[in-house]
């Protein structure tokens, strides 16, 4: 099996604020292998907020690939080898991990839902984001998310009332607001929450920082709206800590390692009730489409990615009807 990494700066079509910060694009690592012939590619992508670099990526995969080199012929064994590999790299894992499934399905003649046993139906609608902004811009994000039936506002910031009435002015669709762990304090995050009951909001996510537990079970006890966890859960093994502090997960591939370990933190959600949300970081069509590949295991996705980058390398991802097509 031959194999290479290459490092890529995927741009925003307009610089994206939520309540880490502001930035124009995010660092990724392309991973492309190649064997019988067969061309598959991964995708790591490295918000600056997170540990993992371009740099720890290529070096987990140069690592990985050093000692299993050989030829590719089980997808499980694969995935196994990859996840008990050490304990850490969750976006180099979801690299290498997106392009065995990648490979395997491209050899199997199939799509990887199919591979994997799934359905491509029925799918659920896909959330526009729009990120923290003036009121110029938040409306103008309003008319470019149009086609979906779903906004995701960015809060957790100064100003979030008047982002919520700047976007009210123009539109009465359904909101979910993600906070980004931007509310410090549990009375000031259930009083918002109260405020937002009223505006039509669907749910709120990660209101609180992630290890602030004790006050994420006190505002759950209390919040006449649900509340998703998102920083909060990163593995399958984290969602029995947090079950009783959230009504749902945001499952992103990068957090968790990719397709195989995204499905167990599905299943691990399920087994506790609790909805599910397919979420991305700022990724490529690479990634995107990988996860699209799940979108029947969830109540929302969170994948409009391509919609906000002026330089997607993997132009797959098709839009109809506010959702992800999964073909
Ligand atoms: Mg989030």
């Amino acid at each position: 099996m031959l194999y290479k990494t290459y490092t890529y700066y995927l741009e925003f079509k307009s610089p994206f604020s939520i309540a880490h910060g502001t930035r124009n694009g995010t660092d990724l690592v392309i991973l492309e292998i190649n064997q019988d012939g067969i061309v598959a590619h991964g995708e790591a992508s490295l918000p600056p907020y997170l540990p993992e670099t371009t740099e720890t990526v290529q070096a987990f995969i140069n690592s990985f690939f050093k000692i299993y080199n050989d030829e590719i012929f089980d997808l499980s064994e694969s995935i196994h080898q990859l996840h008990n590999f050490d304990e850490d790299n969750f976006a180099a894992k979801a690299c290498v991990d997106i392009a065995l499934h990648n490979w395997f399905a491209k050899k199997n003649g199939v799509e990887v839902w199919q591979l994997l046993g799934l359905k491509n139906h029925p799918l659920p609608p896909c959330t526009f984001t729009i990120g923290m902004g003036d009121k110029n811009s938040l409306q103008q994000k309003v008319e470019e998310g149009k086609d979906f039936s779903i906004l995701k506002v960015k809060l957790g910031g100064e100003n979030d009332k008047l982002i919520i009435s700047s976007i009210r002015e123009v539109t009465n669709k359904p909101l979910c607001v993600d906070v980004n762990q931007g509310w410090k304090d549990k009375r000031f995050a259930l009083d918002m929450i109260h405020w937002l009951k009223e505006q039509n909001i669907i749910f709120v996510e990660q209101p609180l920082p992630k290890n602030n537990f004790d006050d994420s079970l006190w505002l759950h006890q209390h919040s006449p709206l649900p509340l998703i966890a998102d920083e909060a859960v990163q593995v399958p093994s984290d969602v029995v800590k947090i079950k009783d502090a959230f009504d749902g997960v945001n499952m992103k591939l990068m957090k968790c390692g990719g397709i195989s370990e995204g499905i167990k933190l599905i299943a691990e959600a399920r087994k506790y009730h609790l909805k599910v949300l397919i979420g991305s970081m700022s990724e490529s069509g690479c990634a995107i489409s990988a996860a699209a590949q799940l979108s029947s295991l969830a109540d929302f996705t969170d994948l409009d990615g391509p919609l906000l980058t002026k330089n997607n390398p993997f132009d797959v991802v098709k839009y109809a009807d506010g959702k992800v097509l999964v073909f």
